[in-house]
């Protein structure tokens, strides 16, 4: 009974009331340390996509062919994040939002990006279908579609001996074809992200 009553005398306090009705919230402001969204600087798109792989929001960036035929990134700022990795891992310093790393030229900052695939020996039905949609194998060996196997050992991955084998991950440009296109969930993409910076 006591508490409810101290409960309803702290309700009655002007004070109260006054800091209720006139309660003030500082604007919205980025803080100083957040960079804006990527702009393009002019410079030309030479379209190595390093942008968009490196990227860790999905939709966030797309490299787009422009009516004029030139490439050109797009930003969805609805899904865009603003951490300014596409700004940091240009080489040709398309976009701009205020850099956090010296350029690349200056310190030898640079990012490597790789890929892994993994496979699930037990959900592969060695069925091919990854091997043959992959556009890299596509280019190594135009045959693999007929035969759906390689007798070449330079494709990024084939289905020989009843084994779906990965040989040269290191080609991977993580374009997800094979993800995308296998029906059992088997084989998936994962990119790997390294800071490298040129002591010399
Ligand atoms: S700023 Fe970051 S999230 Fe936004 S497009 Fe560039 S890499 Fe993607
Ligand atoms: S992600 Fe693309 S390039 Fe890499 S193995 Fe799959 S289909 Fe080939
Ligand atoms: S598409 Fe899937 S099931 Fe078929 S071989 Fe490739 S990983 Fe295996």
């Amino acid at each position: 009974m006591l508490s409810v009553f101290c409960y309803i005398k702290e309700f009655l306090r002007p004070e109260w009331w006054k800091k209720f009705l006139f309660a003030k919230t500082p604007p919205l402001t980025s803080p100083s340390y957040f960079r804006d969204y990527p702009h393009l600087t002019g410079n030309e798109c030479t379209h190595e996509l390093r942008c968009m792989m490196i990227c860790p929001s999905p939709g966030a960036i797309e490299v787009l062919k422009t009516d004029d035929g030139r490439w050109e990134p797009v930003i969805y700022k609805g899904h865009c994040i603003r951490c300014g990795l596409c700004v940091e891992v240009c080489p040709d310093n398309v976009l701009a939002s205020g850099r956090i790393l010296e350029q690349n030229e200056t310190d030898r900052t640079s990012y490597l990006s790789s890929y892994r695939l993994n496979v699930d020996d037990s959900l592969c039905m060695r069925c091919s279908n990854c091997s043959v949609a992959c556009p890299i194998n596509k280019v190594i060996d135009p045959n693999l579609a007929y035969n759906a196997t390689s007798s070449s050992d330079d494709v990024i991955m084939r289905v020989k001996n009843s084994k779906l084998t990965i040989l040269h991950p290191e080609k991977c440009t993580g374009c997800k074809t094979c993800e995308k296109t296998c029906p059992n969930g088997a084989i998936t993409v994962a990119r790997i992200v390294e800071g490298d910076q040129d002591e010399e």
